[in-house]
């Protein structure tokens, strides 16, 4: 069965183009899949777009939209098993953790599915005059463009798909072309819960060919995109000339602030799971952790001690804690931060190497890294390295902590972790993030919004913003009694 899905229709793509899928963990061949060119972007949509301009989707009523999403809720359910084992299989993660996502996308599809069934966001506003209705409406933006990456594949797909279907948009949707299994299976999915043909379509590609035309098409309203900071400007400065909504959900480099009057076993444990979740591959990972000075010693022994324990493995490795990088490429490009922190005087406290397991060899395997004694100045401090590599930096005193946490264009989340309820108050009010955890790192609900600030990107994803983000406002003025003006005579 071909992989793209435009108009309702499984189709290949047009050029006959197709690419191998190979698991990271040990190189396997997964799938070869059709992969589209700027010919089946346009065909995609044009289909969204009539979909929207001719098809039932947007004049369908909040309530039965809400309804389809619940029925998607279910499906996603239960298909979970199949659902998670293709995840690992495009991304390398553990099992485990894909069942641990499914579970969080079918939580997605139900809130947005109760909060657009729950309908309400029209309004009446007091014009001053009895003889005049003026209320606001929302309405759907139109057609979304939905890109997304290949770390949390079908997870960053449902925040966008939901929302948008929620709202009456049609889209098409691209994902990485490291990782379309699940989006090919979601497809599938809507069609099962009777979504409309045309509202949603998916193409198969990269970002140059197939990706850009879906930023640049006039007729395209929107473009929601979550991905790495240098595509995050591209697709912006490509979305201008047609002024097309954008929202950008790019990358973090979070600091997990540790002070010394923390619970220590707690704090090292979510230390550890801050950054070396995923092998790292997570945009809010708690990369910079910064330690008081008088806990320091202590807490990074512990935390060195903890890290050279974790056993990395393939998806199905039942004794696997993390799991392989996404690609060769991408393992390459840590190992250069790494390289990088090291000529610039960080300490290699454990890892900085690819694990000597042979078992391991045929996957893109790369221990988890502690570089400590780090300043703010090196690179690998300020990029997103996006792999198993924590930096450690020491600070003195609540000014100094925050100051360094803020010290990073990035904006996405941060932690902080004291006993002392005062000060982790006023240490949350000063990160400049869109999500601060206190003693804690990573949890979220579907019910809270979730999003970046400064080159983190802008737009909310999740809560009601989130479904927010894919509505246009309109003000509806009706005259009950139009009389003649005057004014010109
Ligand atoms: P990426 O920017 O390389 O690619 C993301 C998507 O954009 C892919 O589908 C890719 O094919 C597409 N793309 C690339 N060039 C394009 C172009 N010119 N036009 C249109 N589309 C294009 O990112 P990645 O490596 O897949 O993902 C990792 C990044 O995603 C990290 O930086 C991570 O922090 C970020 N991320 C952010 C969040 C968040 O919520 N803020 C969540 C997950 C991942």
């Amino acid at each position: 069965m071909p992989d793209l899905f435009i108009g309702g229709e499984w189709t290949a793509a047009v050029d006959g183009n197709v690419r191998e899928i190979r698991c990271p963990a040990d190189g396997t061949l997964v799938a070869v899949i059709d992969e589209a060119g700027p010919k089946d972007a346009a065909a995609a949509i044009a289909a969204a777009r009539d979909a929207f301009d001719s098809g039932p989707w947007p004049h369908t009523p909040a309530a039965e939209r809400g309804r389809l999403l619940l029925r998607v809720a279910d499906l996603l359910e239960r298909d979970k098993d199949v659902l998670a084992r293709a995840e690992s299989l495009d991304t390398g993660k553990r099992q485990v953790e894909s069942e641990y996502d499914m579970d969080d996308i079918a939580a997605c599809f139900r809130y947005f599915g109760n909060l657009t069934a729950s309908g309400g966001t029209d309004r009446v506003v007091d014009a001053g005059n009895p003889q005049v209705d003026s209320r606001v409406v929302h309405e759907p933006v139109g057609v979304c463009s939905l890109i997304t990456p290949w770390n949390y594949p079908l997870l960053q797909t449902a925040w966008k798909v939901a929302p948008a279907l929620g709202a009456g948009n049609t889209f098409v949707l691209k994902p990485s072309e490291l990782t379309p299994h699940t989006a090919i299976m979601l497809m599938r999915l809507l069609t099962e819960a009777g979504l409309p043909a045309g509202a949603a379509n998916l193409v198969l590609g990269t970002g140059p060919v197939v990706g850009a035309p879906l930023t640049e098409d006039p007729h395209v309203d929107m473009v929601s995109f979550t991905g790495g900071l240098v595509t995050g400007r591209r697709i912006m400065a490509a979305a201008a000339p047609t002024v097309k909504k954008v929202a950008l959900e790019l990358g973090g480099k979070n600091p997990n602030i540790v002070f010394a009057d923390v619970d220590f076993d707690a704090a090292v444990d979510h230390a550890l799971m801050a950054v070396f979740l995923h092998s790292g591959q997570v945009c809010s990972a708690g990369a910079r952790l910064l330690v008081q000075n008088t806990l320091h010693d202590r807490f990074v022994d512990e935390l060195v001690t903890r890290a050279r324990a974790i056993r990395l493995g393939g998806p199905f490795d039942p004794d696997a804690r993390a799991g392989p990088l996404i690609s060769a490429e991408h393992r390459q490009k840590v190992e250069a931060y790494v390289a990088a922190g090291l000529a610039e005087g960080a300490v290699l406290r454990c890892g900085g190497t690819r694990p000597a397991d042979p078992a391991l060899a045929g996957g893109y395997y790369y221990l988890p890294t502690v570089l400590d004694e780090c300043t703010p100045g090196m690179s690998v401090v300020r990029d997103e390295s996006f792999g198993p590599v924590l930096t450690v930096e020491r600070f003195r005193d609540e000014e100094e902590a925050v100051a360094l946490a803020n010290d990073t264009m990035y904006g996405l989340a941060g932690a902080v972790w004291s006993q002392d309820a005062g000060r982790t108050h006023r240490v949350a009010a000063r990160l400049r993030a869109g999500t601060v955890w206190i003693n804690d790192f990573h949890p979220y609900v579907p019910q809270a919004e979730w999003g970046g600030v400064k080159q983190s990107g802008f737009g909310r994803e999740l809560g009601p913003a989130g479904l927010a983000e894919y509505r246009e406002t309109k003000h509806i003025w009706r005259n009950l009694e139009p009389k003649p003006q005057r004014w010109f005579e």
